[in-house]
């Protein structure tokens, strides 16, 4: 088995509206570290670009912190050359407010409304490695699976209900389906994310260099 060079996104992503407020998501980062622990058990180089997450780091994983979209797509590009593989299991935020106030808001400076901006996609922008999604969904899990493999550009996404008790964010198990560029699907049963890391690792090493 050839040694590669993996990338792989994990955790939530902050997008600040004053210095002490922000919007995010409940992603804990556990997928994405079970990810980069598996492929850096597996021998490969790691690069593991994560969000705020309370998490340590794998042994053997080389670690960029991120805060924003905007930090984690730019640490994705730091670690591109010489990669093979971008596995994305962040949480990024998809809007960012149009603007971050540089001292705390008073709330009667507050309107009540606040303008959002969309940050950048950042596995669908990037190009010249190979490309995993993971699609976490309350419904139509699969038809969405589908398309966003297509229009991102993927070898496979890697779906999940996140409304199934065990499934998605903070749990210690999931429960995925791989949906692969060709169509195919494999269901897979609840494992630990250990596990489904293990089965994402090796299903990426099948794609060849
Ligand atoms: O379109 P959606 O956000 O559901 O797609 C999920 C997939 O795209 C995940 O693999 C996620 O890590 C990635 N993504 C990204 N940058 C974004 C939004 C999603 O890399 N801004």
């Amino acid at each position: 088995m050839a040694k590669m060079k993996f990338i792989v996104t994990a955790g939530p992503t902050r997008e600040f509206i004053d210095p002490v407020r922000f919007l995010s998501n409940p992603s804990t980062g556990k997928m994405g570290f079970a990810v980069a622990a598996a492929a850096a058990k597996r021998g490969h180089d790691v690069v593991l670009v994560a969000g705020p997450v309370s998490l340590k780091t794998p042994k053997g994983v080389t670690r960029i912190d991120a805060v924003s979209a905007r930090d984690m797509f730019a640490a994705v590009k730091s670690a591109l050359p010489g990669a093979d593989i971008l596995v994305a299991t962040a949480a990024v935020a998809d809007w960012r407010s149009a603007a971050c106030a540089a001292k705390k808001l008073k709330k009667r400076e507050m309107s009540g409304v606040l303008r959002l901006v969309r940050n950048p996609d950042i596995l669908k922008t990037v190009k010249g490695v190979k490309k995993v999604g993971f699609a976490a969904e309350t419904n139509d899990v699969m038809s969405e699976a589908r398309r966003k493999c297509r229009a991102k550009g993927l070898e496979f996404i890697v779906a999940n209900d996140v409304t199934q008790k065990g499934c998605g964010f903070g749990t210690d198990t999931n429960r995925v389906t791989f949906l692969r560029k060709d169509g195919s699907v494999e269901r897979l049963p609840m494992l630990t994310k250990a596990a489904v890391a293990g089965r994402i690792v090796r299903e990426c090493e099948g794609l060849g260099l």
